[in-house]
């Protein structure tokens, strides 16, 4: 917890004016979430103004759970909240960076920070692994690394710990000056540029000199010397006694070699002095070879020796520190939170939680944290939360988790270690329940995991949520802050998985979904999901669902209309629908000469309420269809006012797809309707590089054979070896949605980085791939599709379309889903 402040400190701190309340009050905490406020009546309510919420409006739910001391805008008007203390200040966004920058200024140990474009995290999370065997630690939680993050981040500094490492990410020039500010880091570390042009800035050399401002008053500097770019600029920057460079070649201060063996890597590092450390560690692909070494060389900067280094390197893993939600046993779902240790990553979790859909329970298995400092008031602390985020149930591991009963009103159950709980542990206990399981590393809750998880075979589908909310902000910011977004969720949400996506809009507050058929309708609704759901192809058959379950039709014909109109009007019932304009797709739809009709209709049955009317584009993906597409526009403009003059209502009109949104921007309407470029395809080629890949298909190595020249592979011998070399079998086949048109070098896969190709036909559940060029082993991991791969250029490799590939992934593949 932060060091407590009075009101009158964080209004002189904030240059703010105290507009009502007292001076006096205590603050212990600063929240800008009305859902996660432990101790309201102790904390500091900051209403942020942001593109998508306004703080402002959580107020009276701030205040009704017992918070008086806010934060807010200097006209603000504090008289509806009596009893509370109100501090005006002109933006809150400069006022709680104001008092991070105070709280920063009373820590005194080496505060670390870390930015480049990609290894932020991992870098953060395994430099504190090291840094861990020795000094205590805080570390930013997950990737908080923003204007609002960092300030966050800072606030979780505790006064037991000796270190703090902190990432720093900015989107636009001038934001890493006032990340400086906040963090005043000691030591910097430059992970690497990316290649990707960042939106934002104007060119790679303005991004990098914006990164490195956060170095102004570092005392040392650690970045590789093959980053050619900002190694050059941080050398004609800084003074050269801060900068510590490492490199694979000689003129660095530290000088590695790397030796690869089966799955783990032997690092020999030399520094200028000519001493000489070894490290061993347990991985061998380039990305986490490069993120180890900054840890080590920012270690050994620090003054660990080369035993306590490996140490901390032995408990590491190519960890997986995403938050992942899998299907578990009895219907459970898993939230799987395995590596996390501290305070701040908890209530990310919980929150995450809280965010699912409701099951029966909610269950909370929980290890000791590691390193607290005073105990009592940690655990007592963890109990608050867990009555807070209403766990049902706790199943502690560990000699002090105990200590949590004090606090916690739930059920609860506690082993001193996960062996025991293993053995005991009765699998029919878990029941459609909810379970968040989180714990230090070395509990190994991994085991845990295996045990309650549904036994699938190894071929998965990981989506990330994260992408999926930075693809849905991306359509979003090119459209009119009024303008709707409706979410085409129908094929099983383009083959992701209909319900946890579903729910994940839900969180966005997207304002529509649109499935194909009923049934996918009625599965969202028993899955708890409360938006509006528009259903494109119902059938007669399903008229008593639709009414029960609120979904609505899209009525595309006369006679569907009239079949709906009667069904509502006997029974007595109000219906939503969707009308479909045909303006050239020739599918479904309503053509020119059948609106006198169709008006005479809406007249005859107003049970039947127009929610909105719109048309679909045939070629919004294509240039050379613009003329075509723009005919289709000004019709469908043109059916929709003919329409219009028999109701005395506004429906929502719309027409846009994804490619739409990109090419058509002036014919937003009141709403579009968003399909593929949510799950990170941009087919239109207009926003390329833009969005991000939302699914990564994996599947793994099965065997791997050693073959000689001449001979051949798979049925009907199509696969020859022009060479001696070798092969791998991956657990993958057409039976999963790996097209068989793939065989005989039609596609590849990656594995470790590297792309092999496919060497005869594609079998039903398995495929052989050539890996004669690439280092590999049973078990390693296979990429199908995913980050590294273009799904547009798979599609046309095999002549289809990137939503063929997608929506083929068989039901029998597991879908995980995580945060990063
Ligand atoms: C599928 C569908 C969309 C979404 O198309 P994308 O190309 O995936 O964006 C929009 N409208 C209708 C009527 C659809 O059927």
């Amino acid at each position: 917890m932060m060091q407590a402040l009075t009101a009158g400190q964080v209004a002189e701190i904030t240059k703010g004016s105290l507009l009502s309340g007292s001076v006096e009050g205590a603050i212990h905490a600063i929240v800008i979430d009305s859902r996660n406020i432990l101790n309201p009546s102790g904390s500091l309510f900051v209403a942020l103004r942001g593109a998508k919420f306004d703080g402002h409006d959580f107020i009276k739910e701030v205040f009704e759970l017992g918070g008086r001391h806010f934060l807010v805008a200097q006209d603000f008007d504090a008289k509806l909240f009596p009893e509370a203390t109100f501090i005006g200040v002109r933006d809150a966004h400069i006022a709680i960076q104001a008092l991070a920058a105070y709280q920063r200024k009373l820590f005194l140990g080496p505060l670390v920070s870390i930015t480049g474009s990609n290894g932020k995290t991992i870098v953060k999370e395994w430099l504190g692994q090291v840094l861990g065997t020795h000094f205590t630690v805080a570390k930013s939680p997950k990737s908080y690394n923003s204007q609002v993050g960092v300030p966050l981040s800072i606030f979780g500094i505790e006064s037991q710990h000796q270190v703090a490492i902190m990432e720093a990410g900015i989107s636009k020039p001038g934001e890493m000056a006032k990340l400086e500010k906040i963090l005043k880091p000691n030591m910097g570390i430059f992970t690497n540029i990316g290649t990707a042009h960042e939106e934002g800035f104007a060119s790679e050399t303005q991004k990098l000199q914006e990164k490195i401002r956060l170095f102004e008053n570092c005392s040392f500097i650690i970045y590789r010397k093959e980053q050619k770019m900002p190694a050059e600029l941080l050398e004609a920057v800084f003074n050269p006694e801060k900068l510590i460079s490492w490199s694979e070649n000689q003129g660095a201060d530290f000088t590695y070699t790397v030796k690869k063996e089966e799955g783990k890597s032997k690092i020999l590092m030399m520094r200028t002095d000519l001493s000489v450390f070894t490290f061993w560690v347990p991985f061998v692909d380039e990305a986490s070879l490069e993120n180890i070494r900054h840890v080590i060389t920012a270690a050994i900067s620090l003054g660990m020796d080369n035993t306590a280094v490996q140490k901390g390197l032995d408990h590491l893993k190519a960890v997986d520190m995403r938050l992942t939600l899998k299907p578990g046993i009895n219907q459970c779902l898993l939230i799987d939170d395995t590596y996390n240790n501290d305070l701040a990553g908890l209530k990310l979790a919980l929150d995450f939680m809280a965010a699912q859909r409701p099951k029966n329970r909610k269950i909370l298995i929980l290890s000791d944290l590691l390193q607290v400092g005073e105990k009592e008031r940690v655990y007592e602390e963890i109990g608050q939360l867990c009555n807070y985020y209403q766990i049902d149930y706790l199943i502690g591991v560990g000699a002090e988790i105990s200590l949590v009963q004090n606090s916690f009103v739930g059920n609860s159950l506690f082993y001193p270690n996960t062996k025991l709980l293993l053995s005991q542990l009765q699998t029919d206990f878990f029941n459609n329940d909810l379970v968040l399981i989180t714990g230090a590393r070395s509990f190994g809750f991994e085991e845990i995991v295996n045990r309650l998880q549904q036994r699938v075979h190894g071929t998965t589908l990981e989506i990330n949520l994260n992408a999926l909310t930075h693809n849905y902000n991306f359509y979003k910011s090119k459209l009119h802050p009024k303008t709707k977004v409706m979410v085409m969720v129908k094929a099983f949400a383009y083959g992701g998985g209909a319900a946890e996506i579903a729910n994940h809009l839900q969180q966005l507050k997207a304002d529509y979904l649109a499935v194909a058929y009923t049934d996918e309708g009625i599965a969202l609704r028993e899955e708890g999901i409360q938006m509006p759901i528009m259903v494109l192809n119902p059938v007669q058959e399903s008229f008593m669902h639709l009414v029960k379950q609120e979904l609505e039709p899209v009525v595309y014909s006369l006679s569907f209309f009239r079949q709906l109109g009667i069904y509502c009007k006997t029974n007595q019932k109000h219906l939503k629908v969707h009308l479909d304009l045909d303006t050239g797709m020739h599918r479904l739809g309503f053509e020119q000469e059948a609106l006198e009709e169709l008006k005479r209709l809406i007249l005859e049955f107003p049970q039947l309420e127009i929610a909105s009317i719109y048309t679909h584009l045939v070629g919004a993906d294509e240039s050379e269809h613009e003329e075509f597409t723009l005919e289709q526009l000004k019709q469908f403009s043109e059916m929709v006012n003919e329409i219009s003059q028999t109701l005395n209502y506004k429906p929502l009109i719309h027409a846009l797809n994804s490619a739409g949104i990109s090419r058509y921007p002036d014919h937003q309407m009141d709403m579009v309707r968003l399909g593929i470029g949510l799950y990170g395809v941009e087919v239109s080629g207009i926003f390329d590089g833009k969005l991000k890949p939302v699914s990564t298909l994996k599947t793994t190595i099965s065997q791997i054979k050693f073959l000689k020249k001449g001979q051949t592979i798979g049925y009907g011998r199509k696969g020859i070896m022009d060479k001696d070399g070798k092969i791998a079998t991956i657990a993958l086949g057409y039976a999963d949605g790996f097209d068989r048109r793939f065989s005989n070098g039609g596609g590849y896969v990656l594995i470790n980085g590297k792309k092999a190709k496919v060497i005869g036909n594609v079998c039903m559940d398995m495929t052989m791939v050539d890996i004669s060029d690439i280092e590999a082993k049973e078990g390693d991991e296979v990429v199908i599709y995913g980050p590294g791969i273009s799904l547009i250029d798979l599609a046309k490799r095999i002549g289809t379309i990137p939503y063929e590939l997608l929506t083929n992934i068989s039901s029998r593949v597991k879908r995980v889903y995580y945060l990063d």
